[in-house]
């Protein structure tokens, strides 16, 4: 019985548009795992949560995932307000 859920297919980030994947040779699944649509990275740097880096609750790492997405929005938005074009939008 499998402790983690089964590794994503891959997916683009829908924040940053990075390609993402899991290894096929990474035995320890978990904190390292994106889970879709956001990237660990994005999710570290837009979201917050309570779980701390390297968290391996997969609640708090989807909950850290909504506050990534509803943070970029609000910058975006903010970027827009203001004249500017969005932290991810390109030129
Ligand atoms: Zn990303």
């Amino acid at each position: 019985m499998a402790i983690y859920a089964l590794p994503p297919a891959p997916f683009d980030c829908v924040i940053c548009g990075a390609p993402q994947m899991t290894s096929p040779w990474d035995k320890h699944r978990g904190a390292s795992t994106p889970i879709p649509p956001v990237c660990n990275r994005c999710s570290h740097d837009w979201g917050k949560g309570t779980g701390g880096l390297g968290d391996l609750n997969r609640d708090r790492r989807i909950i850290r995932q909504v506050s990534a997405l509803a943070e970029v929005i609000s910058a975006t938005a903010y970027c827009k307000m203001n004249g500017h074009r969005g932290p991810y939008e390109r030129a």
